[in-house]
């Protein structure tokens, strides 16, 4: 398994390298939302020109919140947030989606094949949010960034700190304004 490999890796790793000792407060005062895809690991930070320690990053499958978690204060993405506020001194706010992201036009008709085909019923999640509501599937990455942008932003449970929705390509790393907090 992979693991293994990983573990082996690691055991070289920690016998090579010292870390510097560093603070978990982000010296920037940001946080960056951001999708899980494996094509953003180290580009989006070299992109972004930031280092360890520099921001915090909270990642979801297409950097958005689920539909029906919008309107709840206890989703992850505003649970995270609120402790990279309260407890960490963040005070901006960058959601970066990018181009090509799977979660745009996710086809309902995939993922169930892919949930029967590894045992897992999709009919109770067909009903009740609806599949592409669940897994947080949309048309547009423009409007999702937009979307996420407004529900950060609109959340009781956070401050007014300014929040900005940008683009990032994944093919080039260059970086798209879309709504500046
Ligand atoms: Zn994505």
């Amino acid at each position: 398994m992979v693991i293994d490999e990983i573990l082996a890796y690691n055991e070289q790793f920690v016998k090579q390298n010292r870390l510097p000792i560093i603070g978990h407060k982000p010296r920037k005062h940001m946080a960056v939302v951001t999708c899980m895809d494996c094509r953003l690991v180290q580009m989006l930070e070299q992109a972004l020109g930031l280092e360890r320690g520099d921001v915090i990053e909270l990642r979801t499958a297409g950097a958005t919140i689920s539909k029906p978690e919008r309107d709840s204060g206890y989703s992850d993405l505003i649970r995270s947030l609120a402790g990279a506020i309260y407890l960490l001194d963040v005070r901006e706010v960058a959601v970066i989606g990018h181009t090509q992201c799977g979660l745009a036009h996710a086809e309902p008709n995939v993922l169930i094949a892919s949930m029967q085909a590894l045992g897992v019923d999709p009919q109770p999640l067909i009903e009740e949010p609806g599949l592409k509501n669940w897994i947080g599937g949309f048309d547009d990455v423009h409007v999702n960034v937009k979307e996420v942008v407004n529900v950060i932003h609109s959340s009781p449970y956070l401050p007014a700190i300014p929040v900005h929705g940008l683009v990032i390509d994944i093919e080039t790393g260059k970086l798209e304004m879309v709504e500046r907090g």
